[in-house]
């Protein structure tokens, strides 16, 4: 533990030495510390202070390839209540190779980054295809749809106890502050993190350091406001050291957001809504309002905004005649069970307000459609 850890701005001698560091490689960098040191701290750390999670609990590959999946942009509280309902219905690669993509996307659905979802599904038909054996090895893992480095090594660190890398967003932040990376972890910096989280590796044990790691720079090491007085590893850490915990990490600058409108029908007839399926990458699988061709020259009945990555939404919704055919693509749904239907957040979440019983600022709700009910635990974001 460290008592004097300056949050104060850094002086230029510091600077100088962080810079130093900086240049150098993963490898030097690391020989300057005790590794076994550095390892045993993080893993008597995590040991007491590691939370108790529901995938922590499993060495099962498939469930913690799902909960993987699930915590990629998403935080933990948001997904334990999926991560249960998912492994209830899809408790192994053949119950989820088998579903319907209708079924996959409703699951998931309120969670967000569907891609994740259609992956996941990928995967479990890729490993059916191999006799319903899960990969062993890395390489195997890292094959399955969807599976990138940082997936993979997961896969391999808890559920074989693998001495597999992996780097989130928190082992980025944690080892560059550790080792004074001052180029940008989400750029030319990304490399040598990967390098001095391999080299960091004990020859076994990977799940309980890795987990350590990834536990360290998800509750202390924060992005603002680090526990530095807390810290386990605090002696070995540059950034402290020299006051940089505040420029340390360095990251490229955020993309700008992007406005998009869109512009919908809301078409009703007796207790049902018209929604249409959406293809392409982005929405595929998920169902919306109807797109309008012409916008209509009224005020719309709601408009909302919604976040989708970095583009910032604006949903009109305008009331429209039902039409007497159908488009293809197109169906009609009982509002009563559409909480089963895989939506796009924003769009349910305008028809929510517009079926409230007082909705529309106290209006009453639209005339033919009932309240829509929620499964509790969805959240509407994408
Ligand atoms: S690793 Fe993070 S929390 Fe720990 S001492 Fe360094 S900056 Fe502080």
């Amino acid at each position: 533990m460290i008592d004097d850890v300056r949050l104060t701005r850094p002086s230029g001698l510091a600077l100088r030495v962080a810079l130093r560091q900086s240049s150098r490689s993963a490898r030097l960098l690391i020989e300057q510390i005790s590794v076994g040191r550095f390892r045993k701290k993080v893993t008597e750390w995590f040991r007491k202070n590691g939370r108790d999670l529901p995938w922590r609990r499993t060495r099962d590959p498939y469930a913690i390839l799902v909960s993987e999946m699930m915590c990629q942009q998403t935080q933990v509280g948001t997904v334990a209540p999926y991560f249960a309902r998912w492994m209830t219905r899809f408790p192994d690669c053949r119950t989820l190779a088998e579903a319907t993509e209708h079924d996959v996307m409703g699951l998931w659905q309120g969670l967000g980054y569907y891609s994740r979802a259609r992956n996941l599904h990928a995967a479990a038909k890729a490993v059916m295809e191999r006799g319903g054996v899960f990969p062993r090895e890395l390489e195997g893992i890292r094959e399955l749809p969807g599976v990138g480095r940082y997936t993979a090594g997961a896969v391999a660190a808890f559920a074989y106890d693998d001495a597999a890398a992996l780097v989130d967003g928190n082992v980025a932040r944690l080892l560059a502050r550790v080792f004074g990376v001052r180029e940008a972890i989400d750029g030319s910096g990304l490399r040598k993190v990967w390098e001095l989280a391999e080299g960091l590796q004990p020859a076994r044990g990977g799940r309980v350091f890795n987990g350590g790691l990834m536990e360290i720079g998800a509750l202390v090491c924060t992005p603002r406001g680090p526990r530095c007085g807390e810290c386990p590893v605090a002696e070995f850490c540059i950034a402290a050291s020299t006051g940089l915990q505040g420029e340390i990490p360095v990251t490229k600058a955020r993309r700008k957001t992007v406005r998009v409108e869109e512009w919908c029908g809301l078409f009703v007839r007796e207790g049902e809504v018209l929604l249409e399926l959406q293809q392409g990458t982005r929405w595929r699988g998920l169902w919306k309002l109807p797109k309008l061709e012409e916008i209509p020259e009224r005020k719309p009945e709601l408009a909302i905004e919604y976040p989708f990555t970095h583009h910032r939404v604006r949903l009109s919704v305008y009331r429209m005649r039902a039409p007497r055919t159908n488009l293809a693509g197109r169906e009609w749904f009982a509002i009563e069970g559409i909480k089963d239907v895989p939506m796009a957040a924003g769009h349910r979440r305008a028809l929510e307000k517009l079926t409230k019983p007082c909705g529309r600022a106290g209006a009453g709700g639209i005339e033919g459609l009932p309240p829509m009910r929620t499964t509790p635990g969805q959240a509407s974001r994408q």
